[in-house]
């Protein structure tokens, strides 16, 4: 399996250029009125379907926290590439030979591979009856976002971002539990803010006592590598982020700093009412 996250991880990493104020970001117009449908009755308004969102950022950004709660919080399903690529490894058959050959080879695994994977779930879903989606990991590269196109309808793409030094911060502070496998974060993160900002402040994530003495690093949480993994990332994504801002379909989301202010941020970038009130106009 080592094989596997190493050829997911090597495909993704984030990096930003400019710094917008999470409160500055404009929600296409097009979108907000579907985000406040979302907020009203989490249906959308013509086909009874909710969302098909797509989340672009790096691990270390925090993209599968946000996705997987925003995915509960609509009732859709919350798709990560990651999970697809495992899940296909898991199943039993030729085509998880191949895959497992390609990933055991450290080779990444196609675009025509992650598509094919997607839209084999997408059409299942659809079979199950699941209105909308959120997509972790995907699309990567234009190509994949190109394809896309043909094989489903993306309202809108949120694009999270992390200042950099945070982001390397993080990567850097990144263990795992050698013998229970969760993952945790060791670093503080506590930066001044940029041109007259807020500061941020991201707080460490620590193992509990019985996992404190068994945290190991992955070899490649080194600097150089980190910056190198942005950089190969950015180079692949900036088209992408391109691609949907011509469709007016980019949301930017600038991460304010810890989970719950960035979650109520993120909700209020996107019209979204919080869980207690959503619940409440559900019931
Ligand atoms: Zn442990």
């Amino acid at each position: 399996m080592a094989g596997v996250s190493r050829a997911i991880r090597a495909c993704a990493a984030t990096s930003q250029r400019t710094l917008v104020a999470a409160s500055a970001v404009a929600l296409p117009k097009e979108a907000r009125v579907k985000a406040a449908t979302v907020g009203r009755r989490g249906r959308g308004p013509e086909d009874g379907r909710r969302v098909q969102w797509a989340f672009l950022g790096c691990p270390g950004v925090g993209k599968g926290t946000y996705a997987s709660r925003l995915s509960q919080l609509l009732g859709v399903p919350h798709i990560a590439t990651g999970d697809l690529v495992r899940d296909a490894l898991a199943s039993p058959g030729p085509f998880s030979k191949k895959l497992a050959e390609i990933v055991n080879q450290g080779k990444l695994v196609s675009d025509e591979i992650i598509i094919n994977l997607l839209s084999r779930r997408l059409e299942e879903g659809e079979e199950k009856g699941e209105l909308g989606f959120i997509l972790d990991g995907f699309p990567r590269t234009m190509r994949q976002a190109e394809i896309l196109e043909g094989v489903t309808n993306i309202d809108l793409v949120i694009n999270l971002k992390l200042r950099e030094e945070a982001l390397v911060a993080r990567c850097l502070g990144r263990r795992m539990c050698s013998q229970c496998g969760e993952n945790f974060n060791v670093a503080s993160i506590d930066i001044e803010g940029e041109n007259g900002g807020a500061p941020m402040y991201l707080p460490p994530l620590l193992p509990p006592p019985q996992c404190e003495s068994k945290l190991i690093t992955r070899a490649d949480d080194t600097e150089e590598v980190v910056k190198n993994r942005l950089r190969v990332y950015h180079d692949l994504t900036e088209p992408v982020e391109g691609f949907y801002k011509a469709r007016q379909k980019l949301l930017e989301f600038n991460i304010p700093g810890g989970i719950p202010e960035s979650w109520r941020k993120l909700l209020e970038a996107l019209n979204i009412e919080d869980s207690d009130n959503m619940r409440s106009a559900v019931a």
